[in-house]
């Protein structure tokens, strides 16, 4: 199963994909994490990501696309994975193509995730995360039980530097212009499915599941 979540900033790829690798048994490649951990450990990929995750705006593609061909050689990708936020633009998906034709893959289902940006801009503001386990919440929707503490690993929750409204509006804009027409590059393919993002977690997740299991189960991923 070699699986592509597209879809805008705060449309749930995030959750849905963990939720995935528990169904599926494969990994989340998430390249916002990647970033975020490199940012995090003072690493060169992570200097050179920095100015451009905190102003909203994409990294460069050759960056990503170093970033990712590393990624997908590794074992645990061998029997598939779920990219989460990558690609982000067409030379990324085009150089995506390249690195898994290199590796004898290839993308068999591309999942796009749909909401309305006004929603988008309210779940943001509202998103803390835990900056250990990783756990995300939602302080309107899904608070944490003690506020300002992860449930699960009592770390005490962040707000990420790029959920404030402003930046969030930018990487909206930036989803629109470089990233969403990439459905229509996936489309020609054959690859998009459309899934309504908005719904409880259980809700959306049983949309992308429905077709993924029929597939899975008859051997046609
Ligand atoms: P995310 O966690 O997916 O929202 O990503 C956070 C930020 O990391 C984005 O706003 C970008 O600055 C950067 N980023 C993540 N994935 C990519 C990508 N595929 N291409 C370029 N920038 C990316």
């Amino acid at each position: 199963m070699y699986l592509i979540l597209l879809g805008p900033p705060g449309v749930g790829k995030g959750t849905q994909a963990q939720k995935l690798v528990e169904r599926y048994g494969i990994p989340q490649i998430s390249t916002g994490d990647i970033l975020r951990g490199a940012v995090k450990e003072g690493t060169t990929l992570g200097r050179k990501a920095a100015t451009f995750m905190d102003a909203g705006q994409l990294v460069p593609d050759d960056l990503m696309l170093d970033l990712v061909r590393d990624r997908l050689g590794g074992d645990d990708c061998s029997g598939g994975f779920i990219l989460d936020g990558f690609p982000r633009t067409v030379p990324q998906a085009e150089g995506l193509e390249k690195v898994l034709t290199d590796l004898g893959k290839s993308i068999n289902y591309v999942l796009s995730m749909k909401a309305d940006p006004e929603l988008l801009v309210k779940r943001l503001t509202a998103r803390r995360v835990c900056p250990d386990c990783g756990r995300g919440y939602n302080l309107q929707t899904q608070p944490p039980k003690k506020e300002g503490i992860c449930d699960v690993c009592g770390a005490s929750l962040i707000q990420r530097s790029d959920d404030v409204e402003k930046t969030i509006r930018n990487r909206l804009k930036v989803y629109e212009d470089q990233t969403a027409p990439l459905e229509m590059f996936y489309r020609k393919k054959g690859l998009l499915h459309l899934i309504d993002g908005v719904g409880t977690i259980g809700e959306v997740f049983e949309r992308m599941v429905a077709d993924l299991d029929v597939l899975n189960s008859n051997g046609e991923l």
